[in-house]
């Protein structure tokens, strides 16, 4: 019987490369959904709605754990700064994932986080493996990043709803700054905005 691996999912483009791998790897896939970092809630709903719409269309199996905003906040705490910021973040929804295993009859974790090129994986196995030893609940390090330019484009392909910002309201709002700054250089060399 294939090993059931319990996949912390951050999102449908960036589940579909860790998907593949462990699925070729022999592994049971179960996803499971817990984000709380995710600003505002509508955008929450919106990322959650596209898995769990991609999953049933592929005959997925996933498990959600919708939360309140606290979760991440208190996670936090004051490190609203990188890089202590992400590393809190990313260290719950490892350690909630972690809680899950056993529950959702899986052996091992491990997180979709790794595919991406924005994020960290070797901090992120770190963190894994932290987790891991305090909770006695085996992790599995990846670092999916080879197949991030497939996923994306693959996400394109099946029309699947793509983020413009990491997550939480801090990089909502450096994108916003960034959005600004453009439009700004864009009026300062005469374009129209
Ligand atoms: S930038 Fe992304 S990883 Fe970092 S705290 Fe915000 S949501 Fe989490």
């Amino acid at each position: 019987m294939a090993k059931r691996v319990l996949l912390h999912t951050c999102c449908a483009p960036c589940l579909l490369y860790p998907y593949e791998v462990l699925s070729r790897e022999g592994f049971e896939v179960v996803c499971f959904w817990y984000n709380p970092n995710i600003f505002p809630y509508e955008e929450k709903m919106r990322r959650y709605e596209a898995l769990r719409d991609y999953c049933a269309s592929q005959g997925i199996e996933l498990h959600a754990r919708l939360s309140v905003p606290d979760d991440f906040y208190r996670a936090i705490f004051t490190y609203t700064h990188l890089p202590g910021r992400c590393s809190r973040c990313w260290y719950l929804r490892l350690l909630v994932t972690s809680q899950w295993v056993e529950r959702l009859n899986c052996s091992a974790f491990t997180t979709t986080l790794l595919v991406s090129r924005y994020q960290d994986p070797a901090e992120i196995n770190r963190l894994g493996m932290e987790v891991s030893s305090s909770q006695g609940v085996e992790y599995l390090p990846y670092d999916f990043r080879d197949g991030f330019q497939w996923a994306h484009d693959r996400a394109k392909e099946l029309g699947l709803y793509m983020q413009k910002w990491c997550g939480c309201i801090y990089s909502f709002n450096a994108r916003q700054r960034a959005l600004l700054r453009r439009r700004k250089k864009r009026k300062s060399e005469g374009v129209r905005v």
